[in-house]
């Protein structure tokens, strides 16, 4: 008989296990993979609807594409999980597993920081691009205040490539010498991954004039008065400020048990939880060593819990233990991208390759998303049906995703 795989989250990293467990084991497995959407955006996407690039509904990709063999998706909210059982729970129903792969994300925590839902933009969910880009046709002078509310948090360079975006639309716009855009971070240097890799940030960000608080968290807002407090003591005055939202695990984590001082630990060479049988990655996972929250290091971990469920399977050698590796591309403005190829736990200290910015760069990051498209969801072109992707997108943004 077939074992019963049961993915919940279909981001990057449920999407490339089930991908893959339907190409390697289709005959050992049945897959049912649950999302409470129906449809799924690369993280990177929300930067063409904040820049106005792309309308959300031209974004999605929708789950109904997904054909399969062995993979049945559901439209599904996991409301429970019980991790020593194997036993997720739905709105819908229940689910026991054999294996269970726990791909839930991180979810924002906007009240963590108060005065921020009141007074503050945000680009991390799609609604917020939305809701900044409209914010954005209106400025026309003043303070952009972009600060970074807690760590972890998605894609290191994500609030970089904000302010790089930012000086490019004023720039194009004509109002760059009116607009002051600083920012502020609890990290020491941005993108902390190796010494050379936050000089690249540190030097782009200089280059176009953007000022930089370092080891400063903003803890609230008064939104009336236009000034966001420091934990240091001081405050910054602002005009529009955008914040990278708290990040923590989503709530029905927390309540299962498997969560330990905010994320699921897992064993960091086969993703695997305390629990026989319980596998936790992508961003929902934590482990003894860094590894950056981003689709690359989740798409990494996605196979390697795919060959891990087949060694155990067959009885076989264990696969190569995950490195947390993989390319992340940086969006510098100007049509021009860079790209660092990044390898978290392969040796002794986390290892980063800096590639220059460039318009290949750009041209390769646009075929990444081609293949994953193609993988995850079987689909050649960019475009997905415009009625469909509309109706979509209306029920995404009214949820808030
Ligand atoms: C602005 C921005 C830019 C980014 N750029 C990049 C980039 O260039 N490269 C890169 O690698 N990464 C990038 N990222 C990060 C990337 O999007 C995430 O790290 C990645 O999506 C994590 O994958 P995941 O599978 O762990 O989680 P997710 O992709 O977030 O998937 C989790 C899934 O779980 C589902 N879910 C959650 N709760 C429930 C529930 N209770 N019931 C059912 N389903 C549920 C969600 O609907 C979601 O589909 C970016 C992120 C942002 C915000």
């Amino acid at each position: 008989m077939k074992k019963h795989v049961v993915i919940v989250g279909a981001g990057f990293a449920g999407l490339e296990l089930a991908a893959r467990l339907s190409e390697s084991l289709a005959d050992a497995v049945h897959v049912t993979l649950i999302d409470k959407n129906d449809a799924f955006y690369f993280g990177f996407s929300k930067l063409d609807v904040l820049l106005g690039r792309r309308p959300p509904a031209d974004v999605l990709l929708h789950y109904g594409e997904i054909a399969k063999e062995g993979v049945e998706y559901r439209r599904e909210t996991v409301t429970a999980i019980d991790p020593a059982r194997r036993r997720v729970i739905t709105n819908e129903g229940s689910y026991d597993a054999d294996f269970l792969a726990v791909a839930l994300g991180a979810d924002y925590d906007l009240a963590a920081t108060p005065g921020f839902q009141q007074g503050g933009f945000e680009y991390y969910s799609l609604a917020g691009a939305e809701r900044l880009r409209a914010a954005l046709d209106d400025f026309e002078a003043g303070t952009v205040l972009i600060s970074v509310l807690g760590h972890p948090f998605k894609c290191p360079p994500a609030p970089f490539e904000g302010a790089f975006l930012l000086h490019d639309l004023f720039t194009r716009r004509g109002i760059r010498d009116a607009v002051n855009i600083r920012m502020t971070y609890p990290m020491a240097a941005p993108v902390p991954v190796t010494k050379e890799v936050s000089q690249m940030f540190l030097a782009a960000l200089d280059e176009r004039g953007i000022e930089c608080a370092p080891k400063e968290l903003v803890v609230g807002l008064d939104a009336r008065e236009r000034t966001a407090r420091l934990a240091s003591g001081g405050s910054v005055p602002y005009d529009l400020l955008i914040g990278i939202p708290v990040h923590r695990a989503p709530a029905v984590v927390e309540r299962s048990g498997l969560a330990v001082n905010g994320w699921v630990p897992v064993d960091q060479t086969n993703l695997a939880t305390r629990f026989p049988g319980v596998y936790a990655l992508g961003d929902v996972a934590g482990g003894a060593r860094t590894v950056a929250k981003a689709g690359i290091f989740a798409e990494a971990a996605g196979r390697v819990v795919a060959a891990h469920i087949a060694a155990c399977l067959r009885d076989s050698e264990p696969p190569p233990p995950y490195e947390g590796d993989g390319n992340c591309y940086v969006e510098f403005g100007a049509g021009m991208v860079g790209k660092v190829e990044v390898n978290f736990l392969g040796g002794p200290a986390p290892a980063g390759r800096i590639i220059a910015p460039s318009r290949e760069l750009a041209a390769e990051k646009e075929a990444f998303a081609a293949t994953r498209r193609r993988s995850w969801f079987g689909l050649d072109a960019h475009a997905v049906p415009v009625g469909m992707a509309a109706r979509a997108a209306r029920s995404l943004i009214a949820e808030g995703g």
